[in-house]
């Protein structure tokens, strides 16, 4: 995607929400209180079903929509929901994550970015990474370490930024697909307003955790990866449908895919009793993980010598060298597959949790790089 071709789309999707906005589609499952239509999580399901029939997006509002929106619904004030709510459903607000940094990604709590406390200010220095969205984004939700005399999980905040406060700077970082789809974000003496902390001062951590199931969830919900018709398009276009290892392939590829959706109405079926995202956002976050690094592989095994290929020279125009080369974009962010197997050992298993001798010493007292 070119940067005129990325422009584009951002602007198609800000008029489409701002579209859905004005016709009360837009937050259809939030509560009206909170700005949404008032509707059930399955009602919302059926207008995306419609909705996909379309040559219409929404996607860069999916941080806003997907992750920031029910964390403000849960944590925040009357005043931040009046606020963020309605310019988000909008149109108006495009935002993105600043979690990970270069020292904390899985180990999340090990975070550095630090805010010191100024009057009714934060003064903000740190760096993150990988941040989708970032160059495009209006607003932010930032975790800063606010007390580093506690230990890591508890000197934590939870903090809405405007991207174009003074001090922030994002430079893209390309990647192995060719698209710069993410960031390095500088903070230098960013100052943000002690009203923009999302919960408690310290309480981020909490907080986060609201943000992180629903990210699992969202990417888990997604049906990211290669459609199974799509493939078996592929292997009946390429001569290759009476194979028996193809053949073999493309029903573990039907199951995979027949899985996704059962475990997919599990998740719904949750939510439908207004529970938060709980450790099935994991089972399917890593289902579709494990999904779309076999097909990707069948993909590109199925095509043969023209696998090699790239862009208009290979067969359809390069997108299964595309979603080959994406897998790796659904296996790491929002939590990688180790750490889902992590969460699901941990919390769902009950195994014994991984030794973790940093939990109780304070952050300043743990060795850094
Ligand atoms: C496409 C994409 C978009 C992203 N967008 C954003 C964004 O918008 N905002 C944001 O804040 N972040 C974003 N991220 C970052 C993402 O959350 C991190 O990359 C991810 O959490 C992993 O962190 P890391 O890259 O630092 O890897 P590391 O944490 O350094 O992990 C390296 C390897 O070690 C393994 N590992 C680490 N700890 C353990 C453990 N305890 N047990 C077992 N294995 C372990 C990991 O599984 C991994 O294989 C994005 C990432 C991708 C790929």
């Amino acid at each position: 995607m070119t940067n005129e071709s990325e422009a584009a789309h951002v602007q198609e999707c800000r008029d489409w929400q701002a579209v859905l906005a004005a016709n009360s589609w837009a937050g259809i499952a939030w509560p009206k209180e909170c700005h949404g239509r008032g509707a059930t999580i399955g009602q919302a399901r059926i207008f995306a079903q419609e909705e996909s029939h379309f040559e219409v997006s929404s996607g860069v509002f999916m941080v806003a929509t997907g992750m920031v929106g029910p964390t403000i619904i849960a944590h925040g004030t009357q005043a931040q929901k009046d606020y963020f709510l309605p310019r988000m459903l909008n149109g108006e607000h495009i935002w993105c994550q600043l979690f990970s940094e270069p020292g904390a990604g899985s180990d999340l709590a090990g975070l550095a970015t630090c805010a010191v406390r100024d009057g009714d200010q934060f003064i903000v220095n740190g760096q993150k990474v990988w941040t989708s969205g970032a160059h495009f984004s209006d607003w932010a939700m930032l975790l800063v370490r606010t007390d580093s005399d506690v230990p890591k999980h508890r000197g934590i905040t939870y903090i809405l930024v405007d991207m174009r406060s003074p001090g922030i700077t994002v430079r893209p970082l390309r990647q192995i697909t060719g698209h710069a789809h993410f960031n390095e974000v500088f903070l230098t003496d960013v100052s943000i307003p002690v009203a923009n902390v999302l919960g408690e001062i310290n309480g981020g951590w909490g907080v986060a955790q609201t943000t992180l199931g629903n990210e699992r969830s969202m990417i888990g919900g997604g049906g990211s990866g290669i459609g199974f018709k799509s493939l078996l398009h592929l292997a009946r276009t390429s001569g290759c449908a009476n194979d028996p290892i193809v053949r073999q392939e493309l029903a573990r590829s039907y199951t995979r895919f027949e899985l996704l959706g059962w475990l997919s109405h599990r998740a719904r079926a949750r939510s439908k009793l207004g529970l938060p995202p709980g450790p099935e956002a994991s089972v399917m976050k890593l289902a579709v993980s494990e999904r779309v690094a076999a097909d990707g592989d069948l993909a590109l095994a199925i095509e043969g010598a023209n696998g090699m290929l790239t862009s208009t020279d290979a067969p359809q125009d390069g997108m299964f060298q595309q979603m080959f080369l994406n897998q790796w974009s659904v296996r790491i962010g929002g939590g990688t597959e180790q750490i889902q197997r992590n969460v699901l050992g941990e919390r769902v298993l009950g195994l014994p949790s991984e030794p973790r001798p940093d939990k109780t010493l304070p952050f300043k007292d743990l060795p850094h790089n």
